[in-house]
């Protein structure tokens, strides 16, 4: 997998976008649907779901500052065909910066995806802020982050 940046992405967020995917995500923790993650990483392992998350640019920009934070110069497929995201503990390594879907539990364990109707204008918004960045819609996690 190529490095995290690349040229077809911008390299960060501006502030106001920042403030934008935050608020999103914060949003998205007030919509209180029963769900109940124990943090067992299963919709982490992609090979055995058949499910990878989607992602708009911006959840992939967003997520690229965690990956940063992490320490990580490049991202490696996971020699098990999980997300390249997670850590040899089983755990994700860019929890505070994950994407909108594995925020909304698309882990059967978890409780499954949330109903499309309770986050819909959350959605919309994620995609607005895609088009403003010239994203082209939402696209795998590893090709979101390598933005090809
Ligand atoms: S980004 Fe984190 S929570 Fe999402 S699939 Fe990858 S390791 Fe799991």
């Amino acid at each position: 997998m190529p490095k995290p940046s690349s040229k077809s992405t911008p390299k960060a967020l501006s502030p106001e976008d920042l403030a934008e995917i935050r608020q999103i995500y914060a949003d998205l923790e007030k919509r209180a649907l029963p769900r109940d993650c124990t943090g067992l990483a299963g919709c982490c392992q992609f090979r055995l779901t058949g499910r990878t998350p989607q992602l708009t640019r911006g959840e992939a920009l967003y997520a690229l500052i965690g990956v940063r934070a992490s320490g990580r110069r490049e991202l490696k497929p996971h020699p098990e065909g999980a997300c390249p995201l997670l850590g040899r503990d089983g755990r994700c390594t860019i929890y505070q910066h994950r994407p909108f879907g594995c925020r909304t539990h698309f882990c059967q364990a978890a409780g499954g995806m949330y109903p499309r109707r309770h986050v819909v204008d959350l959605i919309q918004r994620l995609e607005a802020l895609d088009e403003k960045l010239g994203g082209d819609g939402s696209r795998p996690l590893e090709k979101a982050l390598s933005g090809t």
